[in-house]
């Protein structure tokens, strides 16, 4: 179990570790709500904040294999 997880940048200028454990991924995203919110004073939901996430660690699972093959621009 040595994988290496991504970080999601969030438009606030945090970070948040992807973990592979879902009750500390939901802790660290109610976490950031409350940090997100004092930093931009925009409400974001869990919902969104969770949809994000997964988008981030899709694209970030996706550039791994892809970087087999292709180099970036
Ligand atoms: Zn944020």
């Amino acid at each position: 179990m040595n994988v290496k997880m991504p970080i999601y940048q969030c438009t606030c200028g945090q970070s948040l570790l992807i973990v592979p454990d879902i009750s500390e991924m939901e802790k660290a995203i109610r976490a950031h709500l409350v940090e997100h919110k004092k930093i931009t004073g925009e409400a974001l939901t869990e919902i969104d904040l969770t949809e994000k996430v997964i988008a981030c660690l899709n694209d970030a699972l996706g550039e791994e294999s892809l970087q087999d093959q292709v180099s970036h621009a």
